[in-house]
């Protein structure tokens, strides 16, 4: 994170928490807040003591809403590494037009916060015994836990083969362009393939369309060469995609037991 755009909140920083009479949710403290690329924001949260965290797990957090006045619980991943352990992780919230809390996190919460917050949960993780090669399709807010994959790995020093096939609507709506970028750079083990499904115009990624089989097959080939059977696929993203991704790879001939995905409903 690089900017904190919110100013600190100390009247009120309870404002978003709802009772909580079994005591089943932590309280976290918002640490920074900054935005993602031009579509996302980012949230550091302070827990009371270090989670035992994997890369590409993912949190509830429950928020008091103002209006309709209720209490609602959705699940956001960490965009973070878990290495080195730490009390801090970090959120990255796409807003959802007329969502009940996305819209709250990215522009009403503030530093000094407290919210409730319950886990890690998920299975979408990966660790250095999982070994690789490994590729990791993306879409929306899918694009986070796979860069907390990503982000875990280089702060590990792993030299596992990794490729990000990234799908967009547009270059405005990329999560963590230029995070990716400057990773793709640094590290001899990465590469990230960038698509966009409404701007063909663009000349920033290699496709202009949905991912489909040729496309995974490409990228398969380029990344890995063309006769890996031991490639490993994480997919996250909306349902609709997660869905066509897993028939591609079915398609493919790849075996369930090679994918692992994970709706962002
Ligand atoms: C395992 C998991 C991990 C997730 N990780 C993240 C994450 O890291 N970052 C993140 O921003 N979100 C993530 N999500 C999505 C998140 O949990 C919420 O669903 C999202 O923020 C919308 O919540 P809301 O309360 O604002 O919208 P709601 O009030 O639930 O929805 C309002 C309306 O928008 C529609 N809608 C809901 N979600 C979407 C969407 N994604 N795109 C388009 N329309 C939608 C609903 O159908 C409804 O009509 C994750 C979801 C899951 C299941």
């Amino acid at each position: 994170m690089s900017s904190i755009a919110a100013p600190p909140a100390p009247a009120g920083k309870r404002r978003f928490l709802a009772p909580d009479r079994g005591r089943s949710w932590d309280e976290a403290r918002v640490t920074a807040i900054a935005p993602e690329s031009t579509s996302g924001t980012t949230l550091r949260l302070a827990h009371p003591e270090v989670p035992e965290l994997q890369a590409g797990q993912y949190y509830l957090l429950r928020l008091a809403t103002p209006s309709p006045p209720g209490v609602v619980e959705q699940a956001y991943s960490v965009s973070s590494s878990p290495h080195p352990p730490s009390a801090e992780i970090e959120i990255t919230v796409r807003e959802v037009t007329g969502g009940r809390i996305s819209p709250l996190l990215a522009h009403h919460v503030r530093v000094g916060d407290l919210l409730h917050v319950r886990g890690p949960f998920g299975f979408l993780t990966w660790s250095e015994e999982d070994g690789g090669p490994l590729l990791l399709l993306g879409a929306g807010s899918g694009v986070a836990p796979l860069m907390s994959i990503v982000r875990y790995a280089a702060a590990r020093g792993a030299t596992t083969p990794m490729t990000v096939l990234c799908s967009s609507r547009d270059r405005s709506t990329v999560l963590f362009r230029q995070p990716l970028e400057k990773l793709d750079r640094a590290e001899p083990w990465l590469s990230v393939v960038h698509t966009f499904t409404r701007d063909s115009d663009d000349s920033y990624p290699r496709y202009h369309r949905r991912i489909d089989a040729v496309m995974i097959a490409e990228v398969t080939a380029a990344s890995f060469g063309s006769a890996r059977a031991d490639v490993t696929y994480l997919v996250a993203g909306p349902p609709d995609m997660v869905a066509a991704v897993r028939r591609a790879l079915s398609e493919l001939g790849v075996p369930d037991a090679r994918m692992a995905s994970e709706d962002h409903a």
